[in-house]
């Protein structure tokens, strides 16, 4: 959300194997276990799951996942959150699970986001862009818990016109798993014949999945993609000897087509990848670009205001 997520970096890779089952399944490659929890500006505490660290084995194209709550707070005046400040050169994409959430951009784009919902900002060459709980979330105080995804653009689409697509709960779309015992919600990337909410720039697949204890299901994940599964709650199997509990990432080698898992509780998770773009990185806080050079580029034109204002 901001470059403080910058800052923690105590990731541990503390399993790790190559063993798989069926030949067509992505064989495991590491269980991380996020760290503790910071906090994003004064309304968001949040684990950083992942980080756009160079060196690191990522899930690419995701730079980074902010993982916020669940956190209850106490009704207020002063709506909590984060205060202006800049993207450039990537998206970033924001799903809530408990409470609202209320954004504006110095494109012009403005909303509120509720349980269900999703905010897709492709900030490309740059916005100036503030995440507030909502006036509504403020006053009467609850549960908050959304999970904040940073998406990679290819270098020849970083510096795209920004742009911003809200998915409504109603407008993504949920198709049944697992002989019944879960579903899948669409965010990004199709599953069979039916097509995911939003229009990504490259291949690019978010899935928030729901599968009751016991359930088994195959999630496609064509070869050569990236996969990962981060479980917000219960727990899965990945092979026989292997789960992933809430608040870890499983990464996935990009061999093979399709990715095995039986929740071992009444289980919540994302299933996150997509075609790697495989491209240099070079990220400083807000900005991700591919060189050194483009970076001093960004902080010049954030000092020159040609980030624009934010009213
Ligand atoms: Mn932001």
């Amino acid at each position: 959300m901001t470059n403080s997520t910058m800052t923690n970096s105590t990731m541990t890779d503390d399993r790790r194997t190559d063993r798989t089952e069926n030949p067509q399944s992505k064989a495991w490659q590491t269980v991380r276990k996020g760290p503790s929890r910071h906090w994003v500006g004064d309304g968001f505490p949040v684990a950083s799951v992942l980080s756009p660290q160079p060196g690191r084995d990522g899930v690419d194209p995701f730079l980074l996942m902010d993982h916020a709550g669940p956190a209850e707070f106490a009704p207020a005046e002063r709506p909590r959150g984060v205060d202006s400040h800049p993207h450039r050169g990537f998206e970033t994409v924001t799903v809530v699970f408990q409470g609202e959430l209320e954004h504006r951009d110095s494109a012009g784009n403005s909303g509120s986001i509720a349980a269900g919902d999703v905010q897709w900002m492709t900030a490309g060459s740059g916005v100036l862009h503030e995440e507030k709980h909502s006036a509504e979330f403020t006053r009467q105080g609850g549960v908050l818990e959304m999970v904040q995804l940073w998406v990679n653009l290819p270098a020849r689409d970083k510096m795209t016109s920004p742009r911003y697509q809200e998915l409504l709960a109603d407008d993504i779309p949920t198709v049944p798993l697992g002989d019944g015992a879960g579903q899948i919600r669409l965010i990004a990337g199709a599953f069979g014949e039916v097509q995911g909410a939003a229009t990504t720039v490259t291949p690019v697949t978010l899935w928030d999945v729901r599968l009751a204890a016991g359930g088994r299901a195959s999630l496609p994940s064509p070869e050569g993609h990236s996969a990962a599964v981060y479980v917000r709650q219960g727990e899965l199997r990945l092979a026989a000897d292997s789960t992933v509990a809430a608040g870890e990432l499983a990464i996935f080698e990009r061999s093979g087509s399709q990715v095995d898992l039986e929740a071992l509780a009444d289980s919540e998770f994302l299933f996150l990848g997509g075609e790697p773009l495989d491209e240099p990185i070079a990220a400083h806080g807000p900005f991700v670009m591919n060189t050194r050079q483009e970076i001093v580029q960004a902080i010049d034109d954030l000092r020159a205001g040609r980030f624009g204002t934010l009213g």
